[in-house]
């Protein structure tokens, strides 16, 4: 029996894994996230390792020429010389960009840094990005240039429980992650008031004191509206915004025009909850507003994270104890995955990859010249919509991710797919991305191979390795070596994951996210470390900001932001707000937890949630199937009807493939900032398409 960490989201739950005797069996363990806890998807977490589904040889195409011909195994040597001889041609035709990789947030920190480094090094091609540009870059881009740091919880997740009051906007943990339940749960049992911001009555929303349900895309009016309440009531801290803060006055200027009765027209949110909300967090001893993917997958979702970041601010929250703000990561390496260097724009220890600095401390522990670093390239969605172009992705690279299900308008990325020289997909599974593959690589999974993941409070923490991958299955450090090997750059690459990180530990060394100090050993011992820990005798940093920010001059930065209407806004064709978000029984784009029977005998089909009214106006019953199209597609849920999401909003589950892909209908619409698409609202119709 082994202590290790869930192969699902966030939290990264502590379980046991007994493998001998049988099929493995899990149990939770006391880990300081979970205590005891876990949710459905992690109870079967076992059912993925012997699963009938598994890839057990690497794939590639019977006919070469024919990417519609049928998929055969083949050995590794066969599959990855296929490889080589496509990224050989595609550079010597098209330039070292052409050959590109798309990542994951649920790659290990080893992964992910050996990913980052295989493209700069191995490629010295620009062409890198990763699904976390569609989940946590706005927030991140938010707390970044306010703050000075992004950690999606500056303190440890327990500190909830504390908290007298908290404002969580967008975000259902009791669906996305239940252990963490208990936290808010027990800060409710001890008399805290809790607000909840979101347009559906989630299970989250329904166990709140106050639930605010203002419309998809209105979320930053909706902040600057509570601080509008909180300076015309003398709410603000006065002492802590100049002490510790700079840019107030602007941000005061700017949010005089946000009365009460103009933000409940623009958000349907009435003005006595305003008032109510902003009372609440202002007079409690201790106070958090928490953020997650619905108030920041929009077209400006790092405004809208920065709204929340500045009331926070005025308020007098970050630093003190059992207050803050935080986002609420969702994948399982979210964290950890924006650390080291899978970002088109960035280089391990969360450094920039245009800061000559930052440059010449990793090129110096890569052992090459700065100058042979390539320069920051396209974002997630802006690669994949170019791709197979003259200037475009020819040759992609796809690790951990299932973009044909998880990005946004996924009709265009299947066309720019196909529209691929060669498409790579290393996975567990065939799915949806790897069925279009050229070539598929079968990868170890969690508890195959040894690594580090980095939960949503900042802990660094350890996955062990329980048994051995079957014969035929590579771990993705060994088939980065291997190909780094066949393009002459294999001395730079290593497959052992313990001297991979003491790599990333050197190459992170002085940057933000600096790991320098964290050894395999220390995790082990302290039940995870928090970073920053700059040097082995560093006892971690589990809570920021307590005297200072991380700017240059120490104070965090407000930054005066105004709301702008959704980049589609309803009209006659497509008159209702979709949004998009998690079942429990379902795990991102369903690659692995729609496989686990009991997961899907639990919720056997996605399900669009509307308003009774509005389902009368189109004859539609409970159960019955319905038709959402957007400008981009249509897909097809069985409707479930709830008085408890508003009148004008359609809710759909992100978790399902084929007809029921909600992502063939999202907007691609870009936040200017982070990247980030469109995906919590987009115009849309619904249609009875037939009975239950
Ligand atoms: Fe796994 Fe997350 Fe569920 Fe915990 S909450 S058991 S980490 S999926």
């Amino acid at each position: 029996m082994i202590d290790t960490h869930c192969p699902y989201c966030a939290l990264q739950c502590g379980i046991s894994l007994t493998t001998g005797d049988g099929p493995p069996r899990l149990a939770p363990t006391e880990f300081p996230v979970n205590r005891g806890g876990l949710c459905a998807k992690g109870w079967t977490a076992a059912d993925l390792l012997d699963h009938g589904d598994r890839l057990l040889s690497p794939l590639v195409r019977k006919d070469p020429a024919d990417r519609t011909s049928p998929l055969r195994p083949a050995g590794w040597d066969e599959a990855l010389d296929r490889v080589v001889d496509a990224i050989r041609t595609s550079q010597r035709r098209y330039g070292p960009d052409s050959v590109g990789a798309f990542g994951g947030g649920g790659l290990t920190n080893e992964k992910a840094y050996a990913l980052g480094k295989f493209v700069r090094v191995a490629l010295r091609s620009a062409s890198i990005d990763y699904n976390g540009r569609f989940c946590m870059s706005s927030a991140a881009t938010a707390s970044n240039r306010s703050l000075g740091i992004d950690r999606g919880l500056p303190f440890p997740l327990a500190d909830i429980a504390q908290a007298q009051a908290v404002l969580l906007v967008g975000a259902n943990p009791a669906d996305a992650l239940p252990p963490s339940m208990q936290y808010f749960d027990a800060g409710r049992a001890a008399g805290a008031r809790h607000v909840v911001v979101d347009p559906r009555r989630t299970t989250t929303a329904g166990g709140a004191h106050l639930h605010l349900q203002p419309l998809p895309g209105t979320d930053l009016a909706l902040a600057n509206g509570l601080l509008h309440v909180a300076i015309r009531e003398g709410l603000v801290d006065e002492t802590y915004v100049r002490d510790r803060t700079s840019g107030f006055d602007a941000v005061r200027a700017t949010v005089a025009s946000y009365w009460p009765d103009r933000v409940e027209r623009m958000t349907g949110v009435p003005e006595r909850d305003l008032r109510e909300t902003v009372r609440l967090l202002a007079t409690a001893t201790s106070a958090m507003v928490l953020t997650a993917r619905g108030a920041e997958q929009h077209s400006n979702g790092t405004d809208t994270a920065q709204a929340y970041l500045n009331l926070a601010l005025a308020l007098g929250l970050p630093g003190r104890p059992f207050s803050g703000y935080g986002t609420i990561t969702g994948q399982g390496n979210g964290q950890g995955g924006r650390e080291h260097g899978q970002k088109a724009d960035q280089l391990p220890g969360y450094r920039r990859l245009d800061d000559p600095a930052a440059r010449a401390h990793v090129a110096a522990v890569w052992g090459i010249d700065p100058d042979e670093l390539p320069r920051p390239g396209r974002s997630a969605w802006e690669m994949l919509d170019r791709l197979g172009t003259d200037d475009g992705v020819r040759v992609l690279l796809v690790l951990a991710s299932n973009i044909a299900v998880s990005a946004p308008h996924t009709n265009r990325v299947m066309d720019r797919l196909r529209a691929l020289d060669l498409l790579v997909v290393s996975d567990i599974f065939l799915s949806e991305t790897a069925a279009v593959a050229d070539v598929v690589l079968p990868t170890a999974q969690w508890a195959e191979e040894d690594g580090t993941m980095t939960n949503l409070e900042g802990r660094v923490i350890r996955r062990k390795r329980a048994l051995s991958p079957p014969p035929q299955v590579r771990t993705d450090l060994r088939m980065l070596a291997d190909l780094a090997g066949r393009l002459g750059r294999g001395r730079y690459f290593d497959d052992d994951p313990r001297r991979v990180f003491d790599e990333l530990r050197r190459a992170s060394a002085g940057g933000t996210a600096d790991y320098a100090g964290i050894t395999y050993e220390r995790i082990e011992a302290e039940q995870g470390v928090f970073w920053p820990c700059p040097s082995e005798d560093h006892p971690g940093t589990p809570r920021l900001f307590t005297d200072r920010f991380p700017t240059a001059d120490g104070r965090a930065r407000f930054f005066r932001v105004e709301h702008r209407d959704p980049a589609e806004m309803p009209d006659a064709d497509y008159p209702y707000v979709l949004t998009t978000g998690r079942n429990m029984q379902q795990y991102q784009s369903g690659n692995q937890t729609r496989r686990v029977g009991a997961l899907t005998m639990a919720l056997p089909d996605a399900r669009a949630e509307l308003h009774p009214d509005l389902a009368r106006r189109h004859g539609i019953a409970d159960n019955d199937v319905v038709e959402l199209r957007s400008r981009r597609g249509r897909a097809l849920f069985r409707a479930r009807l709830t008085d408890g999401i508003r009148r004008d909003t359609i809710f759909a589950p992100f978790h399902w493939a084929g007809s029921s892909a909600v992502n063939a209908l999202t907007d691609p619409t870009l936040d200017r900032h982070s990247r980030m698409p469109a995906f919590k609202s987009c115009a849309v119709s619904i249609a009875r398409a037939g009975g239950p």
